[in-house]
């Protein structure tokens, strides 16, 4: 069967609250991952309907952004119930479209939901500060209020996380949005967009629209965007900050990563070679926080080499609605791009320990499959360890030092996630200073900050001032006032208070 005869639903747009066909018929095909087959096609959008995105969340802003706090905050309650209702739904699509497995994709909702969670205290979060009688009957007090249309771009790999990341502190702010999805999995967007339908947000506060680079290059230029919330690939994320702040928009553009793990000598090799596992081939490695090399300090390599091997042959591979361990790759194109990896391995001489190429899947024989792959003695200079490689290839380099180990993950030019694993406390401690990475994980591989903390890596991996959600997100999404204000006491008007003419420039008194 070819993709075309599968083919038969077109996901639209989500504006102004309801489904909205493509009316420029340009369309790419969405696969599911485990069948290899098209099973939708995604509408592409043109100008006109770039615009009636814009013009939709541009129409909604006034009567949103001056809701009382506590009616945002209701919706952000009633969405928090509907999703935790619904989250199988979810987490179908997500798997359908993308290929990780269910409860991997009822882990990543779990992720967006506590960041729902935490924009249900809107009220607190975007309280101003107060000072009474800065100078003689004079107060200075902030404000924080929304910026008004906010843009946010996704990545294939979280469809709902990364989304929910961004979307629930800029709506509770009081923004409205448009949410540009990739155009690989856009059926989990569009489910979010109903669902905050049903918790009662208003039409044209959150409004999906689908496509390509135009839809992407439509927001970053676009007038009434005041802002970009961008997930994705290194190149395209500098792209994005350079064109959008040109623009003159607030942008914070989250990019690449290739994240080490750094095993001393006396760590718990069990524990390490359960974690090498779980952070290198959870969701198929198609993971920004994924471990994609380990750097091992000698003389323990051989041991845990052979752990991890051991491990990754008991590995289920298939269809995620299976219960199987690790699902496909997202497209037959990436799970080439990441086989052709293997071949380069053996080029520059590395040793393939475990070989995902002869994978025996519980799935159709045509999913885009590749299974658990493990190679040691990566050269440094090889592309396996320079590139972002986005898949279930884990590579590992040996190192005779902390401080070989540490200055090899200082000259990455990524600074995402790293993690230490050591049961010396004053080693992880030095770790933890010295490293320029912006996520640190202690024996954790994947140190996804909580929803109150911030998310955001260093160097290549993030460009722009903010982070995503906690304390940066609601700094991102508000914009400050500060108010001087003077209100003569009643007895005193017309009196000293008055302070009467002066020329000077004002000055605390
Ligand atoms: P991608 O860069 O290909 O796409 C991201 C978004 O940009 C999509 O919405 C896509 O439609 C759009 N896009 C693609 N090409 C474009 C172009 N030429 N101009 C403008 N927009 C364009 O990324 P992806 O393959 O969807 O996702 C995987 C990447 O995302 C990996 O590099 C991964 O590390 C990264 N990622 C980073 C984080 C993080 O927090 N740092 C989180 C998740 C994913």
């Amino acid at each position: 069967m070819t993709t075309t005869e599968t083919a038969t639903t077109t996901v639209g747009h989500w504006i102004n609250g309801k489904h909205v066909a493509s009316a420029s018929g340009n369309t790419a095909p969405v696969y599911d991952p485990a069948l290899g087959v098209a099973t939708k096609q995604v509408a592409l959008a043109n100008d006109d309907e770039i615009q009636a995105a814009i013009g939709s969340a541009t129409a909604a802003f006034p009567e949103w952004s001056d809701l009382s706090l506590a009616k945002r905050q209701a919706v952000m309650f009633s969405f928090r119930e509907i999703l935790n209702r619904d989250k199988a739904e979810l987490a179908e699509i997500i798997t359908s479209e993308h290929g990780k497995v269910i409860d991997d994709a009822l882990g990543e909702i779990a992720r967006g939901q506590e960041v729902v969670e935490l924009a249900t205290n809107i009220p607190s979060l975007m309280k101003g500060e107060f000072s009474d009688q800065v100078s003689t009957g004079i107060d200075v007090y902030s404000i924080r209020q929304p910026l008004g249309v906010v843009g946010i771009i996704s990545p294939f790999n979280f469809p709902a996380m990364v989304p929910l990341w961004f979307l629930p502190i800029a709506i509770a702010a009081g923004n409205t949005v448009v949410l540009k999805p990739s155009e690989k999995d856009p059926s989990a967007a569009m489910w979010l967009a109903e669902k905050f339908q049903e918790a009662g947000l208003p039409d044209g506060v959150f409004n999906v629209l689908n496509g390509d680079k135009a839809a992407v290059d439509g927001l970053l230029t676009s007038p009434d965007v005041q802002s970009i919330s961008f997930v994705g690939s290194t190149p395209i994320a500098q792209y994005v900050y350079e064109t959008g702040t040109k623009h003159g928009k607030r942008v914070q553009a989250l990019g690449g990563a290739k994240n080490h793990m750094l095993v001393l000598p006396d760590a718990d090799l069990d524990l390490v070679a359960d974690n090498a596992i779980n952070a290198g081939f959870g969701s198929a490695g198609e993971r920004c926080m994924a471990i994609s090399v380990v750097v091992v300090v000698e003389p323990i390599a051989d041991e845990l080499i052979a752990k991890i091997a051991e491990r990754a042959a008991t590995l289920r591979i298939g269809d995620g609605r299976r219960g199987c361990d690790m699902g496909p790759l997202v497209t037959e194109q990436h799970r080439d791009k990441v086989a052709s990896y293997i071949e380069v391995a053996e080029q520059d001489g590395a040793v393939i320990v475990v070989d995902g190429r002869t994978v025996r899947p519980d799935g159709d024989e045509n999913g885009f499959w590749l299974g658990p792959t493990l190679i040691d003695r990566v050269p440094t200079t090889s592309r396996v360890y320079t590139d972002e490689v986005f898949g279930p290839l884990l590579a590992v380099v040996r190192v005779e030092s902390y401080a070989e180990g540490l200055a090899l993950i200082n000259a990455s030019p990524y600074g995402n996630g790293t993690a230490i694993f050591t049961n010396d406390g004053g080693a992880a401690r030095r770790f933890q200073r010295d490293v320029q990475v912006g996520m640190i994980g202690i024996n954790v591989p994947i140190p996804v900050p909580v929803a109150y903390y911030s998310f955001g890596g260093w160097k290549n991996s993030l460009f722009g001032d903010h982070k995503a959600y906690g304390a940066d997100g609601v700094s991102f999404f508000t914009r400050q006032k500060a108010i001087t204000s003077r209100w003569a006491d009643p007895s005193e008007r017309g009196g000293p208070s008055h302070g009467g003419i002066n020329l000077g420039f004002p000055s605390n008194n």
